[in-house]
């Protein structure tokens, strides 16, 4: 039985035996349904950050564990010695969503690989770009790609990644949004450019109109791939189910991960054209990559997504909770940003935990992505009133934490 019977109590337990990498936590949470969760105090929350843009259809969607529970009691895990049949149905329903379908009229026009995390997805997208025969690889100030080591290589925040040095070689970092910086490193050499739509752990913003394309036009003449990672940004997250759709380009490579299982460990690679054939048999490969059990949660959220038009509904939701909060015309707001339901608050003060704290007060989970922003990533299911909710309460939970309490 466990032990832990409070907040208090998890925190205890946690310190003892959880390595200290990301602090202890305050609250311990023991159930979720739907976007709501319950931490060990009995106390109810609307999850509006959803385990990091991870729970798409929410917690405990009955959908995902009728999935998850058929697949484990037919076939929990076989290795990619195999053909898994349910990784197969899920690399062609993401290839159809992606627009990169066959459609019966011969080979599909990209491939999955699939993994286990968003890191892992940016290796094996990293392993990719290196069999052009080229090794530069351009990258943004700022951007998170991951903390393995070659991910890591790719993020650019100084902080993570000077503890750990040296990293894999190869990359070069130009500013975010800037499309003559862009355009003054990528040459002859360079094997990639790799890109976050939206900056997602970095506060989320979103790129500058025009730079994808910008970015897409600059990589394509200097014969070099564009990776896009759509980790944070991809399966519906933005209302959209990939932000490339939005900006009107293809991409050479996205990577994906967090919402894809739908809650379940599942990260994917997706090779556009060439770039799908570059990986030769024996060069690369994961015990875990596409169990069973991982794409038939996946394929269930995808499932979902599309027949409750979810796209739209993020859309739409997204759009109603930044006017809500531009509305309030709260001194400490500054603004607001993102897509869909990748939204950041904006604070004119580096107050983000302290709001954090007290819209956690008043019920609501969000995340204090940055000293002075606040990045709200919920289940693509939240209703309207859940939303309005969370805007009713933020005015609150603002004075207070201006006030420093
Ligand atoms: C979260 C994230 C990653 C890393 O994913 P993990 O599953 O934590 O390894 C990579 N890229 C982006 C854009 C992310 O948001």
């Amino acid at each position: 039985m466990n032990e832990i019977r409070s907040n208090l109590d998890g925190q205890a337990h946690w310190r003892s035996a959880l390595m200290d990498n990301y602090g202890t936590p305050g609250l311990t949470l023991v159930r979720g349904e739907g976007a709501r969760v319950w931490d060990a105090d009995g106390r109810e929350y609307v999850d509006l950050l959803g385990g990091i843009a991870v729970n798409a259809l929410g917690h405990a969607h009955p959908e995902v564990v009728r999935a998850v529970t058929e697949q484990i009691a037919t076939m929990g895990h076989i290795s990619n010695l195999y053909i898994n049949p349910v990784a197969v149905e899920f690399a062609e329903a993401l290839l159809d969503v992606a627009g990169l379908a066959g459609h019966g009229d011969g080979e599909a026009k990209g491939r999955v690989l699939f993994v286990n995390s968003g890191a892992e997805a940016n290796e094996a997208a990293l392993k990719i770009t290196r069999r052009t025969g080229r090794t530069k690889v351009i990258a943004c100030e700022g951007a998170f790609h991951g903390r393995t080591m070659g991910a890591l290589a790719l993020t650019g925040q100084p902080s993570k990644r000077e503890p750990f040095e040296p990293l894999v070689p190869g990359v070069v970092h130009v500013p975010f949004g800037d499309v003559d910086a862009l355009s003054s490193v990528v040459d002859s050499d360079t094997a990639a450019v790799v890109l976050e739509p939206i900056l997602g752990e970095a506060g989320v913003i979103p790129a500058p109109d025009g730079y994808l394309q910008a970015a897409r036009e600059i990589t394509r003449r200097a014969g070099a791939m564009l990776v896009l990672d759509e980790v944070q940004t991809g399966f519906a997250r933005t209302g959209v189910w990939f932000a490339f759709q939005r900006a009107g380009i293809m991409p050479d490579v996205i990577t994906l991960a967090k919402g894809l299982g739908g809650g379940l460990p599942l990260g994917a690679v997706i090779g556009v054209g060439e770039a799908g054939d570059l990986l030769k048999p024996g060069q690369h490969g994961t015990t875990f990559g596409g169990n069973p059990v991982c794409c038939a949660a996946g394929l269930a959220v995808l499932r979902a997504i599309a027949r409750d038009n979810l796209n739209d509904h993020v859309a739409a939701l997204g759009k109603d909770i930044s006017n809500g909060v531009e509305e309030l015309r709260h001194p400490l707001v500054s603004g607001v940003r993102g897509a869909g339901l990748l939204i950041g608050i904006t604070l004119r003060e580096a107050v983000a935990p302290a709001v954090a704290k007290a819209v956690e007060r008043a019920g609501y989970l969000v995340n204090p992505v940055a000293p002075d922003a606040i990045r709200l990533a919920p289940p693509l299911i939240l209703t309207h009133e859940q939303a309005e909710g969370f805007l009713d309460a933020l005015p609150a939970a603002l004075d207070s934490a201006k006030k420093g309490e």
